[in-house]
């Protein structure tokens, strides 16, 4: 099957009715369409004049128009690739992405009847140490190991589990199946009993007067080891502006969310995020995070907490209706915010969803007309970069950075927030360009969740899916893709300086610049993945 499929790309985890079914072809020859009856439903000639400029591919994005259910079959000289329209065909993808997160859980066993072969003992249960007071030493346990590695940053931590929530509060429908986790049915939908596995850890890296410890990490990133292997010591490392910030917005949105589910659980979230949120006041300049001499784990540096601190506002003045929040969240708006980023380097998206979604009106002229106005013109740029690409990816060509499929997600989520706004149907299907990028319709024809599609990433750069014997990786997580900004050496090496960007990946384990998974790339996906699944019928 698919013998010639490299003329073809296509999304590999199939199409949904009512929404358009695109494919990129790599071929001037005439294209047919044919259903699985073998009757010609279109004959399309494509234009491969323009050669796509992050891929170097002379490809032709294909508009094969809204298909009923059913198989189908697209022909291109010799070349064949069946593709499927089904209702629902995203839903086991959407929830792989959540359950992804439930793999990554950190000091609890993962037993098989959740985890099946892919089970382990509890890992990093052992208390951690002060860095800036050795003597001291804490149980904090729980929480998702951010990525390839096993360490933990609370702001990452806080985005990931914040775009949990507001998937579920936008695209409940998109994203409430259950998935088989310690937790199912006790009454909770499981994303949100996922994220509160999250919310639990985050709410232990807060210090005593507020702040919240950046991250929980060893000295150096452990070998590729399973988890409950990794012995060496863990450090509380010291507190950031960022960190606390994230920390405060995060609990604050899930103080709301869960007060329906556990209202003592909601309280300690929101005392949590006010006591942060003084800690910030008392300490108005921003420090960016530096590692500690000696440390080599992630940095997560932020170059301003302006976004940060916005986001902490919007959430705060929605979870208390008290002005002297809403008054900061508008002076950090007029003082100069993308608004369209969604990512832990930039949130201040994060608090576009919370004033347009969640206080609407109730925000404000500034925080409700202004913005949406604001944020409705630069979400266009999205859209335009989406419609420059060869594969309607919204990524320029020099833009393929460490996790390039962030940027790329992030887009999804803006032009998505377009499209709930005003409706826009252009916005949306390019936003379902995105998601059609990230499940095959790409120049690698490659699917990044592990575990789906025809072609999926095989050898993510993650310790347990190198260690754990099993050929499979463990499912439902996305790799971060193509890089051709900041490679190792030997990536360079293999691929050379003539590779194009949109190619510049290897699906090799030692490759955590262009293959390695992360929790804040699931949650985005998930997030897009909710919205597509609720408009498929999932
Ligand atoms: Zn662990």
């Amino acid at each position: 099957m698919n013998a010639n499929s490299p003329v073809f790309r296509i999304n590999q985890e199939g199409y949904a009715p009512g929404l358009p079914v695109r494919a990129a072809v790599l071929a001037g020859e005439p294209v047919i369409l044919k259903n699985a009856c073998g009757e010609v439903l279109r004959r399309l000639v494509p234009d491969i004049s323009r050669t796509d400029p992050a891929s170097g591919d002379s490809v032709s994005l294909l508009g094969l128009g809204v298909l009923e259910e059913g198989d189908y079959e697209l022909e291109c000289g010799a070349a064949r690739r069946r593709l499927t329209v089904r209702e629902g065909a995203w839903n086991p993808v959407t929830h792989a992405l959540i359950k992804g997160l439930y793999y990554q859980r950190c000091g609890c066993g993962l037993d098989p009847a959740h985890a099946g072969p892919w089970s382990h003992p509890a890992c990093h249960t052992a208390p951690a140490s002060l860095w800036e007071d050795r003597g001291v030493r804490r149980r904090v346990t729980g929480g998702w190991h951010d990525a390839g590695d096993y360490g933990k940053y609370t702001g990452p931590g806080a985005v990931a589990a914040a775009h949990l929530i507001y998937a579920w509060k936008l695209f409940p429908r998109g994203c409430s199946g259950d998935l088989n986790i310690p937790e199912s049915g006790n009454g909770v939908p499981d994303i949100l009993n996922e994220a509160r596995y999250e919310l639990e850890w985050i709410l232990q890296m807060q210090r005593p007067d507020g702040a919240f410890h950046h991250k929980l990490t060893k000295q150096y990133f452990a070998p590729f080891i399973m988890p409950q292997d990794d012995l060496e010591p863990e450090y509380l490392m010291p507190a950031g502006h960022c960190a606390t910030a994230d920390a405060c917005a995060c609990l604050a949105l899930a103080s709301r969310v869960y007060r329906a589910f556990d209202e003592a659980f909601a309280g300690r979230m929101l005392q949590a995020s006010l006591r942060a949120w003084d800690w910030l006041l008392a300490h108005p300049e921003f420090v960016s995070f530096e590692n500690p001499e000696g440390v080599r784990t992630g940095g997560y540096r932020g170059r301003t907490d302006t976004d940060d601190r916005f986001w902490a506002a919007c959430e705060l003045f929605a979870a208390t209706g008290e002005d002297a929040f809403r008054e900061t969240a508008e002076k950090l708006y007029e003082s100069g915010l993308s608004l369209t980023q969604f990512g832990w380097a930039d949130v201040s998206g994060m608090g576009v969803l919370c004033c347009l979604f969640d206080l609407r009106e109730a925000a404000g002229e500034i925080l409700f007309s202004r913005l949406r106005e604001d944020f409705l013109r630069r979400s266009g740029e999205a859209l335009d970069l989406s419609r420059a690409s060869g594969y309607g990816t919204a990524l320029p060509a020099d833009r393929y950075v460490w996790g390039s499929i962030l940027p790329i997600l992030s887009s999804a989520m803006a032009m998505i927030v377009n499209t709930l706004l005003t409706g826009r149907q252009d916005m949306r299907d390019a936003a379902l360009l995105q998601w059609d990028y990230a499940l095959g319709l790409n120049a690698l024809d490659l699917c990044f969740v592990t575990g789906f599609g025809e072609r999926s990433v095989m050898n993510p750069h993650h310790r347990p899916s190198g260690a754990d014997g099993i050929e499979a990786p463990v499912p439902g997580l996305i790799s971060g893709g193509p890089n051709k900004c900041y490679c190792y050496p030997q990536t360079r090496e293999k691929l050379g300086d003539s590779t194009p960007p949109a190619k510049y990946f290897l699906d090799e384990t030692p490759s955590a610049d262009t293959n390695e998974i992360a929790i804040y790339w699931n949650s985005p996906a998930i997030f897009t993945g909710a919205y597509f699944n609720m408009l498929s019928g999932g």
